[in-house]
């Protein structure tokens, strides 16, 4: 048996949309877990990407409009190629 192959941070945070939506396939999920429990960094990301997305589901029931999850998305993508939440252990 191959050893899963683990996402490196970026490619985790790129998921990030598809694993809460459960969009990633099981082989998938199981190395971005793997990943997750690695990486203090990337499990501090989720916790804020989580509470973000939920902090507007408080507002209304439904999901929140698309275009303000892409504005979001995008916003969260600026800040870590700005390198504000990029982990210690990259570079
Ligand atoms: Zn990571």
């Amino acid at each position: 048996m191959p050893i899963t192959v683990l996402y490196n941070c970026t490619e985790v945070r790129d998921f990030l949309a598809d694993y809460l939506e459960r969009k990633l396939a099981r082989r998938q999920q199981w190395a971005f877990r793997l990943h997750l429990w690695l990486c203090p960094a990337c499990r501090r990301y989720l916790a804020k990407y989580r509470s973000s997305l939920e902090l507007w589901r408080g507002l209304d029931t439904d999901a929140p409009p698309a275009e303000l999850v892409e504005l979001t998305l995008k916003f969260l993508r600026t800040r870590v190629e700005e390198g504000e939440w990029l982990p210690e252990t990259e570079h």
